[in-house]
């Protein structure tokens, strides 16, 4: 069996994703656990392979750079089909993120070889020949844990739980040819809306600060963006009931039905706690709940809470955070 272990490193519109260092960092664990190497697979447009020394930097043994104008947009098919191919050759695992782009990618890879796939993981252990991985079942009611005892093997992990790590190994770097020929793919992006290219994307932010139907009206909203302003390295996030109701925009909604994250810390407020709400974040490192209703459920979920008045509560936090911030 070989024990190298391949980690997709995503990209988009030329620049390495946040996503790509924690497939790495994962994948590291695994290949430390069985003695073998990570290959990091990069594709993109002719030029993606610059990146090559970040992901050697954070713990990539060999970068496979396979660049092709056909990869300028995600190209999930011919990605899928040239991570298989290569993991057809020996490799004990794949590691991938469980992001829009990385759930379009895995199960396919799976797919193709007919290998299991452990998805959405928020934490694994190597146990000999096996990966025993703990992902959310049930919208997040419980923690599964599931044994991969064949290899090779596909692990999508969710985005925001493994960290990435600096672990600089050699990052050496070889092309790789597309399998097949990525232009022939049955699925073309036509088009690429990107959201506001100033703020932080929900699945890189260390902090998100979330708003629900509490803060009363979309204009209120403008609070939770002074929060996370105050933090400087936060996103805002939101709950269908606002999206729903066109208070802030879709790509926003965080739970079942829209993003998953585990940021570091996730400022709650004015959520009820919804079980659809919960499945997209109650793996976050740190839950911090504002509610006016003690009784609100998102409280069970929370490791500090702040009962009371959203509106008259935010404005003194965001200055307690410039403080605090300013002290250094
Ligand atoms: C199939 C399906 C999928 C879904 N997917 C998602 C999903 O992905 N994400 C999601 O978020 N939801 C999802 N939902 C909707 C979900 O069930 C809830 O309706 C939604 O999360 C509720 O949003 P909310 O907490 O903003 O609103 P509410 O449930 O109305 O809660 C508002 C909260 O604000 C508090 N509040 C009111 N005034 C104040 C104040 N002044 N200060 C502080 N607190 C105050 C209230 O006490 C209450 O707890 C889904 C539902 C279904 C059926």
């Amino acid at each position: 069996m070989s024990t190298n272990v391949l980690a997709f490193a995503e990209s988009r519109g030329g620049e390495l994703r946040r996503a790509a260092l924690e497939a790495v960092t994962a994948a590291r664990t695994i290949a430390d656990a069985s003695g073998g190497e990570v290959h990091a697979v990069l594709f993109g447009a002719p030029g993606i392979g610059k990146h090559a020394a970040a992901l050697g930097a954070h713990g990539a043994d060999k970068v496979l750079v396979v660049e092709h104008a056909g990869f300028t947009h995600n190209n999930p098919e011919a990605v899928a089909a040239t991570i298989a191919s290569r993991m057809g050759s020996g490799c004990r695992a794949c590691v991938c993120t469980a992001s829009a782009t990385g759930k379009d990618v895995a199960p396919r890879v799976a797919a193709k070889l007919k290998v299991p796939i452990a998805a959405d993981v928020i934490a694994f252990e190597v146990k000999g020949a096996a990966i025993q991985s703990t992902h959310p079942g049930y919208t997040g009611k419980v923690l599964q844990t599931t044994t991969l005892s064949a290899t090779p093997a596909v692990v999508s992990i969710r985005p925001g739980s493994f960290l990435p790590k600096e672990n600089a190994k050699a990052g050496t770097v070889e092309a790789l040819a597309p399998a097949g020929d990525p232009a022939a793919s049955r699925v073309r992006i036509t088009e690429t809306a990107t959201g506001n290219a100033a703020r932080l994307d929900l699945g890189e932010a260390p902090v998100i600060v979330s708003g629900g139907r509490g803060l009363k009206e979309p204009g209120n909203f403008k609070l939770v963006e002074e929060l996370a302003a105050a933090f400087g390295n936060a996103a805002v996030g939101a709950t269908r009931a606002v999206t729903d109701d066109g208070w802030r925009p879709h790509a926003d909604q965080i739970g079942q039905t829209g993003r998953l994250v585990s940021p570091d810390l996730y400022v709650a407020v004015g959520i009820s706690g919804a079980i659809q709400h919960l499945a997209g974040m109650r793996t976050s490192k740190t839950i911090v709940a504002i509610n006016k209703d003690k009784e609100a459920p998102i409280f069970k979920v929370a490791d500090y809470g702040i009962v009371g008045d959203a509106l008259a509560i935010l404005p003194v936090l965001t200055e307690a955070v410039k403080k605090a911030k300013a002290a250094g």
